[in-house]
């Protein structure tokens, strides 16, 4: 039930908020309530008793002294893609930072500093100004915050490592309400667990992350016809060992759009789609492409593009408000048994939206050390991810249960393990980290959050 905004705000903490607060106390009587508490995925439906629309830091200590003193329950809101639905709760606190969006970039330093409400088109957008970029993920509507904390698997991976091993330091607001930054020298240990342990120990008001020099890339996709899905997969296998560190690579089942440049005869149909993005010399990126062009695309759209322009690729294909529900792994390799079963399951998805997504963790991101950040697995060559998404809410077991069914039958090629990213089951973020990890994790969580006010997340246990 919706609770109203003489409930939640007359409190002596209420008023104390309302004098100090600097954005918008957004509750249930207010107009802009049911676009404010929307979220990416259409399936999360909850109705929170205030949205702290936070314009800087001590909007954001307001909101939290509050939570604390009226014990509600918080959810963090960076970009919204959680697909759980981490944040945004039912009758707590949304602490909604997506409306601090500045960037400054000091190009001489190789540096930008980005707020926690910060998407990477914004980002991008930014850094490209100075012909610069730092390693994102796939998408522009992303935040920058979730993807961070929890890793951070994107174009620019196999040259520059992980959005993770890219930042340089963050300014922080503990759940217990004081101000602290952490880097390389100062907290290293909390340094260390933001760097793939998610959301769980604070409130990142502030991103710093190195820069490199990339502006256009040669970016784009291929597609191919259905029958050559187990070739394109066993090409894939070997091509990502060898492939040159520039370039980016994911290979998705889909159903191919039906649009003007896929042939009439691939419309609607089962297809594969190799996209990447090469950051170096374009006359390399034709070279490493070959392989794939030798196994005869039937859509070949590889072309030089600003870098910004790859990553708003496939914005269209997955727009507010879609439902959206998946299972993830890492595959130690890409064996024929698991080619068989991705190639059975993806002719035809339940859905024409859903996705069979397979991205390459090699070149720099394996070249980082295990223990220098808290990211669960630089050891397997590839994390999967089958994205359920429809539109259609009377449609949503039909298409769950294709996932589920689709994720058993891929389970025993798998490691084990899940990018924390790509989870909300609890015993599968246990999963995501071996249990050094997931204990040392543990103890940060005992120093920053004991009582685990920041629970809506993949939780650490404290
Ligand atoms: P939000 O929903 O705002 O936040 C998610 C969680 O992050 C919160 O519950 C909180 O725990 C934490 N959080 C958010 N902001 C802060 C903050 N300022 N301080 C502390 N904690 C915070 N992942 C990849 O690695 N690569 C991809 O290419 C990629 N593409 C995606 C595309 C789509 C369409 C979607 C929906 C997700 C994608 N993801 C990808 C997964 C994504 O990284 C996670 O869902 C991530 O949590 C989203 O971050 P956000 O800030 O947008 O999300």
């Amino acid at each position: 039930m919706a609770i109203s905004k003489q409930a939640i705000l007359t409190s002596a903490a209420g008023t104390a908020l309302r004098q100090a607060f600097r954005g918008r106390l957004i509750t249930p009587d207010d107009e802009d309530f049911a676009r404010a508490r929307k979220v990416w995925n259409g399936q999360i439906d909850k109705l929170p008793a205030l949205i702290a629309t936070c314009t800087g830091v001590d909007d954001v200590l307001a909101a939290l002294r509050f939570a604390r003193v009226e014990g509600l329950v918080v959810a963090v809101r960076g970009g919204g893609h959680s697909f759980a639905g981490f944040s945004t709760c039912d009758s707590g606190i949304v602490i909604d930072l997506s409306k601090m969006t500045a960037v400054t970039v000091d190009p001489d330093a190789r540096v930008a500093r980005a707020q926690g409400g910060v998407t990477w088109g914004i980002y991008d957008a930014a850094t490209h100004a100075h012909g610069l970029a730092s390693p994102g993920g796939l998408m522009s509507t992303t935040g920058i915050a979730g993807l961070t904390l929890g890793g951070g698997i994107g174009w620019l991976n196999r040259k520059y490592g992980l959005a993770c091993d890219n930042l340089l330091g963050v300014e922080m607001v503990t759940p217990g309400g004081e101000l602290v930054r952490a880097s390389a020298t100062e907290n290293a240990e909390l340094f260390w667990a933001l760097r793939g342990g998610g959301g769980n120990f604070g409130i990142v008001t502030s991103f710093e992350y190195r820069l490199h020099p990339v502006s256009t890339v040669v970016g784009g996709l291929m597609l191919f016809r259905e029958k050559l899905t187990p070739d394109v997969l066993r090409l894939y296998r070997d091509y990502v060992s060898q492939c040159p560190d520039e370039l980016g690579t994911m290979l998705s089942a889909i159903t191919a759009p039906l649009v003007d440049f896929v042939p009439a005869d691939m419309r609607g149909r089962p297809s594969m789609a190799f996209a990447g993005c090469h950051c170096g010399d374009p006359a390399d990126a034709e070279r490493a492409l070959k392989p794939l062009r030798d196994l005869g695309p039937a859509v070949d759209l590889f072309e030089v593009i600003p870098y910004p322009d790859m990553q708003k690729m496939f914005d269209e294909d997955l727009p507010y408000g879609i439902r959206c529900y998946l299972k993830a792994g890492y595959l130690p390799e890409m064996s024929d048994g698991a080619i068989e079963v991705i190639a059975e399951h993806t002719r035809p998805f339940s859905s024409p939206n859903s996705t069979f997504d397979i991205h390459d963790m090699g070149g720099a991101v394996k070249r980082v050390a295990d223990d220098v950040t808290a990211f669960g697995d630089r050891r397997s060559p590839f994390c999967f991810n089958i994205v359920g998404l429809w539109n259609d809410a009377a449609e949503d077991e039909v298409h769950k249960s294709f996932v589920r069914s689709f994720a058993t039958a891929l389970e025993p090629f798998g490691s084990g393990g899940v990018y924390v990213n790509f989870t909300a089951d609890p015993d599968r973020v246990r999963a995501a980290y071996d249990v050094t990890k997931y204990a040392r994790l543990q103890t940060v969580k005992r120093q920053y959050d004991p009582e685990n006010l920041l629970r809506l997340n993949q939780n650490i246990q404290p």
